[in-house]
């Protein structure tokens, strides 16, 4: 399978499971577009370093997806950049902020549904006509077990990630007799930057060292005890932009080492 000519692009993908995903798609020949936060001479080297590892043209948009002029500016740059459009695009920038319900900060919660979920609806609304235009797409959204079920202290994402999946069954449905197809990939715990962060608080708050919090929330959950690893996600996108994939849509598709078995 070979992605030669076709353009990705993924977002939140300067880090973690973004990245991971950029990297496999390299491999395979698809040139990417490059978006998220973060230090201007890391992207640059994540960026540079995609273009000499595989070949590909590499580009870097670095629009804010929390709002739709936002999402708009993405697009205007890529076409400043001279890239007409996705054929395949990873709904993947995401954040996490945990709290009781009662505690939740309503910016916060205003913050996760524009990025996590109004951000992919505009991203596929603008995406589809190139699509339909080349006959051929592949959407991926980046959900997550907390788009199943549910853990405390997490209404803010369990109702984005939730609506997202959705948000996928509907784009597959209006889509479902043309070359185009949309799934949903449900992670359980990867180790990323977005993990470190609930590590190092259950650490702080349960006089844990950093080695045992991160015990401690994997076993709670994920039965494997092992993390799943960004370019194992990466491969499993991979795979949903072959040709062997193409009866494939409406998907959630697990990498969860068993959380949602239970
Ligand atoms: P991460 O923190 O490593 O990466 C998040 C990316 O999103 C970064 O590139 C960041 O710059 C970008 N981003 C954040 N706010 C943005 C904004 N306003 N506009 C544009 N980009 C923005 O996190 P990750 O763990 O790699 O998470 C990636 C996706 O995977 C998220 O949607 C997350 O919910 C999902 N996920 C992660 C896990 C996990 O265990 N790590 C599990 C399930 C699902």
């Amino acid at each position: 399978m070979s992605l030669n000519g076709k353009y990705a692009l993924i977002t939140g993908s300067t880090s973690g499971i973004g990245y991971g995903v950029a990297q496999r798609l390299a491999e395979k020949g698809a040139n990417i577009v490059l978006n998220g936060f973060g230090d201007a001479g890391e992207i640059e080297a994540l960026r540079s370093g995609l273009e000499k590892d595989y070949g590909v043209a590499c580009k870097y948009v670095a629009a804010d997806l929390a709002s739709e002029q936002g999402v708009a500016a993405l697009f205007d740059d890529m076409a400043a950049q001279g890239v007409a459009g996705a054929d395949i695009i990873v709904n993947n920038a995401g954040i996490q902020h945990v709290s009781p319900i009662e505690d939740f900060p309503s910016e916060k919660w205003q913050l996760i549904q524009d990025l996590m979920l109004s951000a992919p609806f505009y991203i596929i609304k603008r995406a589809l006509p190139y699509m339909r235009k080349k006959d051929w797409g592949r959407i991926i959204n980046i959900a997550s077990v907390h788009g199943k079920v549910a853990s405390v202290n997490k209404s803010a994402y369990v109702a984005a990630k939730h609506g997202l999946i959705g948000l996928g069954k509907v784009v597959a449905l209006e889509t479902a007799k043309e070359n185009i197809t949309c799934n949903s990939i449900c992670p359980g715990w990867v180790l990323t930057p977005l993990v470190e962060k609930q590590v190092d608080l259950r650490a702080e708050q349960q006089n844990l060292s950093w080695d045992d919090a991160k015990m401690s929330l994997l076993s709670e959950k994920q039965p494997s005890v092992e993390f799943a690893k960004p370019e194992q996600i990466g491969a499993l996108v991979s795979f949903l932009c072959s040709d062997d994939a193409a009866q494939i849509t409406g998907s959630e598709l697990t990498i969860d080492g068993g959380w949602t078995a239970q």
